[in-house]
């Protein structure tokens, strides 16, 4: 179905983007081989790295011409296969866009290419007292542009929402190369259908996008975190029903089982506070006076210790909440050192549901006998569950993993959730759609795909079965 990457055409990729910004050495292509999706690699033939809508467009033209699969890339942090050449062709790389283009105070926006790191546009904007919320725990890796792409969420999605929620204009190039500019600085905005938002968590599947406008908004002045650990999950799940139920919206409750804490502690070699307890609860909360903060601080603190929480750590200065999320952020990495070998879900169901998912993943390990450990964000249903090989001999954990993995889909879906919160379909769950999503939806998805990209050669492999 597809072509090769001839020499001519690496000769014309020279032509439009320069000698220096096209691979196709083997040892440099590698970095571009895979994602962070565990055991997921194919090679690119080449991979771009592009400067401006202008060359994207022209590789697109290229590759419609020659009829060669593109498959887009931002930092290659994503945990679904999205930026993995699967069917080979060309990585466009946009690591080289990334300028910060414009903060407009006036406007509460902020204009930026795709490559830029999150974190950076989080840094940018809180230097002139503003606020980009979204973010994902990888943030000082990924890029805006894959954030878009893969509709990425974080803890602060509880109180303000997910990538989804502050892009307001985009410029995406099309597969057939037309540049196409849509919405602006508009916080309102209803003509026509919502194409952003069918950009937004596309997986590169419909266009590559070149620019993003993002709204803003004021930064909170204080913020507070604590640190919570209980002797049974129950008594966690019902603290956070209970702090929804008292009106209090933290900015984040996230939620970490033992066994993930006691990872993170193996990794750094040091004592994270009341490892030994059952779960932990990292709940922040944030506001503009400190009466205010305080006051709500008070409220879930108390809700904590009638909940039977052992404790209530508070940090309010920066290194102190830093050391908080520290070990909250090093959980996957503790993960893929204590078990290399590993397959990490992200399901989402309606948050009271929680416990009884977790309850059900409990009783799947211990009729598989295997090691699974889940972390995630308490907030919002979010869990991200980790099955971990060990020593289990390969055969066994490749007839593991599918069986798993769908017990776990129907799990969630039995209690009305869904396969993938944040992480997407990609590569990896793309056979697993039709559990979640029915004949109908995906037929309409195939032919908006089929409108935008009747040839098929934008990240092909991707999300559909
Ligand atoms: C340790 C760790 C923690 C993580 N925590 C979170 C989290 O809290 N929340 C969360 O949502 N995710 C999380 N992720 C997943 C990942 O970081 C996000 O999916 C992120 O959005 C990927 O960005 P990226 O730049 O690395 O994209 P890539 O992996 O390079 O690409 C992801 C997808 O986006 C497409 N894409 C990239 N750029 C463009 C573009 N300009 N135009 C069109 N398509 C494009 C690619 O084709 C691919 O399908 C985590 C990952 C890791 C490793």
């Amino acid at each position: 179905m597809y072509n090769p990457v001839t020499s001519e055409v690496v000769e014309a990729l020279r032509q439009t983007v320069g000698e220096g910004n096209v691979l196709v050495d083997d040892e440099a292509l590698e970095p571009y081989t895979h994602d962070e999706t565990v055991g997921l690699r194919a090679d690119p033939e080449a991979v771009v790295k592009v400067t401006s809508a202008e060359q994207v467009s022209e590789v697109l033209k290229l590759a419609q011409r020659e009829r060669i699969p593109v498959t887009p890339r931002g930092a290659g942090y994503g945990l679904s296969g999205g930026a993995v050449a699967v069917r080979g062709g060309i990585v466009l790389s946009t690591e080289k866009m990334n300028r910060i283009l414009e903060i407009d105070r006036e406007n509460l926006m902020v204009t930026v290419e795709p490559g830029v790191i999150t974190g950076d546009i989080h840094r940018a904007v809180e230097a002139e007292g503003l606020f980009y919320p979204p973010d994902p725990a990888s943030l000082d890796s990924c890029t805006i542009g894959g954030n878009v792409a893969e509709g990425a969420g974080g803890p602060r999605a509880v109180k303000y929402g997910i990538t989804k929620d502050y892009v307001c204009g985009l410029e995406a190039v099309l597969p057939s190369g037309e540049i196409v500019q849509m919405g602006g600085k508009l916080v309102k905005n209803v003509t026509g259908y919502s194409l952003i938002q069918l950009l937004i968590g596309s997986e590169g599947t419909l266009a590559v996008v070149t620019k993003i406008i993002l709204r803003l908004l004021p930064l909170p002045k204080v913020q507070v975190d604590l640190l919570v650990p209980f002797d049974k999950f129950q008594e966690a799940a019902d603290t956070v029903s209970d702090i929804i139920a008292h009106q209090i919206l933290p900015t984040a409750i996230e939620f970490m089982e033992q066994d993930s804490m006691l990872a993170v502690e193996r990794l750094l070699e040091r004592k994270v506070p009341f490892s030994d307890a059952a779960a932990h609860l990292l709940i922040q909360l944030d506001g503009n006076t400190q009466e205010a903060v305080e006051a709500d601080m008070e409220t879930v603190g108390e809700l904590c210790l009638e909940h039977g929480a052992r404790d209530v750590l508070v940090a309010q200065d920066r290194p102190t909440r830093d050391r908080l999320w520290e070990a909250r952020r090093m959980i996957i990495e503790s993960l893929n050192h204590e078990s290399p070998i590993n397959h990490m879900e992200d399901v989402v169901v309606p948050r009271a549901e929680i416990h009884r998912l977790l309850k059900g993943i409990k009783e799947i390990a211990g009729q598989h006998g295997v090691r699974i450990i889940s972390f995630g964000h308490a907030g919002d249903g979010n869990v991200h569950i980790n099955v971990l090989k060990d020593d289990l001999a390969e055969d066994q954990w490749e007839a593991l993993v599918p069986v798993v993995t769908e017990e776990i889909y129907r799990q969630a879906l039995s209690l009305g959730g869904t396969i993938t919160g944040e992480h997407g379909i990609g590569a990896t769950r793309r056979r697993y759609l039709p559990l979640a999503v029915d004949s109908a939806q995906i037929e309409i998805m195939r032919h908006i795909r089929a409108v935008f990209d009747p040839n098929r050669i934008l990240n092909p492999g991707k999300i559909f079965p």
